[in-house]
């Protein structure tokens, strides 16, 4: 899980999303959800960054962004120096075969009429790599590598319990050598008992082909188990992000999700902050700071000006969006 450079395999700068919203007998599209709203960030080769908020604060849109299955409104996606946000078709393939997802429900992403070695030998038909001899040596590979015998390469996906189908997802998504894999919820759906044993297949492939990952949760202590560094989002917004955050969280939201993590000694009391309401509506986000009228902290100016991302003094590795941590009153 450790960064072997400083020169990111990714850079996004700036990268929006706006769906239009279409109403009226002309569906004309007056207003947008604001999914993803200028964030910016950086994955380091061989790092896992822990993307965490609230449903519907636009997570998955970013990484489906990323993974280009979303063409951005605005913004860069850069991929080994190369920006990827405008290509399509043919152009696309190279950055497909290395930018893969995993996604939340293996159930719906496996086509349900295809056998396993089917949809794992589809990755390598799609790209034309090799001949039907080594794809079927690769399917049997890979199923070995996520730990299922090699004779679910005949069975169907229903045949599997959910986190059998989450390996097939798995194997399906580092068949042809990713460098990067975008992890959307790949454990939520899941019983607690298997979410663990998937958690550590994911860490053990990491290390042995040297993966980085973009890892989507809306549970930070499943987060913090696989992460490197965390990024925090809030409607559509980048609210914290770093590497001791876990440590040291100053952004309210922060502060209320990471209270939230169950203790590993239930004997220890945990002073619980908890957040009211529900996330504001991404088409019509509060002015100001979108989170003050959920925050117990709220002054008049974050009912105002929109706190910018700001670098800490004490680690720049640590920025944060919130007046009351940047601009404290005197
Ligand atoms: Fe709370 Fe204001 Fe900070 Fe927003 S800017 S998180 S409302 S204190």
């Amino acid at each position: 899980m450790r960064p072997v450079t400083d020169h990111p395999l990714l850079s996004v700068r700036n990268l929006k999303m706006h769906f239009p919203v279409r109403e009226g007998v002309l569906l004309r599209a007056n207003k947008f959800n604001k999914a993803v709203d200028d964030v910016s960030l950086d994955i380091l080769p061989g790092e896992t960054l822990g993307l965490v908020g609230e449903s519907g604060c636009g997570k998955s849109t970013l990484g489906r962004c990323i993974a280009r299955l979303y063409e951005p409104t605005a913004g860069t996606i850069s991929f080994e120096g190369q920006n990827i946000e405008s290509l399509k078709g043919s152009a696309l393939l190279p950055f497909r075969q290395n930018i893969q997802m995993i996604f939340q429900d293996p159930m719906e992403s496996l086509n349900a009429r295809h056998t396993v070695g089917d949809i794992l030998e589809e990755p390598f038909i799609v790209q034309k790599i090799g001949d039907k001899a080594f794809r079927k040596k690769r399917v049997a590979e890979l199923l070995d590598i996520v730990g299922l015998p090699a004779r679910s390469s005949s069975r169907y996906p229903f045949e599997f319990s959910g986190g059998q189908r989450q390996r097939v997802g798995i194997a399906r998504s580092i068949a042809l050598n990713p460098r990067l894999v975008i992890c959307d919820e790949p454990v939520s759906a899941l019983d607690v008992s298997i979410q663990s044993q998937i958690l550590n297949l994911l860490i053990d492939l990491q290390k042995e082909f040297n993966l980085s990952y973009l890892f989507i949760a809306h549970d930070l202590a499943v987060v913090k188990h696989i992460s490197d560094r965390l990024l925090i989002m809030y409607l559509g917004k980048v609210a914290e992000s770093g590497n001791s955050i876990y440590r040291d969280p100053l952004h309210p939201y922060t502060q209320s999700l990471i209270s939230a993590i169950p203790a590993p000694d239930p004997h220890r009391e945990v002073k619980r902050q908890v957040i009211v309401g529900d996330v504001p509506s991404a088409i019509d986000p509060p002015r100001g700071c979108s989170f003050h009228p959920r925050c117990p902290h709220t002054m008049d100016i974050c009912k105002e000006k929109l706190p910018s991302l700001v670098d800490q003094h004490n680690d720049p590795s640590h920025q944060v969006a919130c007046h009351l941590v940047n601009e404290p009153p005197v």
